[in-house]
């Protein structure tokens, strides 16, 4: 090898694709202004019934001993409309779901500490139709199943981001229909908050192919797809995700012999439907056939 290749060789190591992520707050779904204005009017109403209530019930005052019984429960009205207008308003105006990150390393739910579900572990995502949601299943970091949703008003850009990723990366598990996805928000270029993020911590992980246990970082690889973590010798040419990923491999070392088999065979699939649509006509045409004689 040459000196010019192997510096190449180690600034294209150095540089690497970066990874990053994007993390999306969640947005109460009620407009902030129908908020603030009931926040207004609840600390009014709260204030005015305290004011009554401690203030003006004394001798000649309108709420005083002189004041007919409806009329002296009045401030104690104003508290009570007060604190629940207070109520709502509190109510309405927080949301009660998490923060959620989704980018290179997966998708991650920020309750508390974050737990992430790397794009591999994903098992399948779909949408529920009455919850207005994403429903996410498959394993976290620690591989304990793990299943959550990600409404779509609370977190549209979330929604967005996680289909258009999950739809690049992980095509096959994205179990949504056409029309349901049409209709969900695009992943817009500047949603969220971007963040960098330091490179995968590999040593301890298993070799997605050999089961090895890698022990020395420059030992391992990473699928930049779906972040499974390879030996560099038994690098496969095809990633399960099904990212080419043989260059990964170093050049002196062959493909593995067993070659890793995709999860799902997508070629097959299509075959079949071929298969059921050329069946399908042929049943029609006899059909016709038959109408005819
Ligand atoms: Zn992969």
């Amino acid at each position: 090898m040459t000196e010019e290749k192997k510096d190449k060789r180690k600034k294209a190591k150095k540089s690497g694709p970066k990874r990053s992520e994007r993390r999306f707050v969640p947005i109460a779904s009620t407009n902030p202004w129908i908020v603030r204005g009931l926040g207004a009017l609840g600390g009014l109403v709260l204030g005015a019934g305290l004011f009554a209530y401690f203030y003006a019930t004394g001798e000649g005052h309108t709420f005083g001993p002189e004041a007919t019984d409806k009329v002296k429960a009045i401030p104690s009205y104003l508290i009570a409309g007060g604190a629940v207008i207070m109520g709502i308003c509190i109510w309405l105006g927080t949301s009660s779901e998490s923060p959620i990150r989704v980018g290179d390393p997966g998708i991650a739910v920020e309750k508390g500490e974050t737990r992430r579900m790397p794009w591999w572990l994903v098992e399948k995502i779909t949408w529920q139709p009455g919850a207005l949601a994403l429903v996410v299943t498959g394993k976290d970091e620690n591989l304990r199943d793990w299943t959550f949703k990600v409404p779509v008003a609370s977190h549209p850009e979330a929604v967005g981001w996680i289909v258009s990723e999950a739809q690049r990366r992980i095509k096959k598990k994205v179990d949504i229909e056409k029309g349901v996805l049409k209709k969900l928000p695009a992943a817009a270029e500047h949603a969220g908050t971007k963040i960098d993020l330091e490179p995968l911590q590999v040593v301890g992980k298993k070799c997605a192919a050999s089961g090895k246990t890698i022990s020395y970082e420059p030992d391992a690889r990473v699928c930049p797809q779906c972040e499974r973590v390879y030996f560099k010798r038994s690098v496969p040419n095809k990633c399960k995700c099904g990212a080419s990923i043989g260059h990964l491999r170093p050049s002196t070392v062959a493909a593995p012999e067993d070659v890793i088999e995709e999860e799902e065979n997508e070629e097959d699939e299509r075959e079949e439907e071929h298969e059921e649509e050329a069946a399908e006509s042929e049943a029609k045409e006899r059909a016709s056939e038959d109408a005819e004689t």
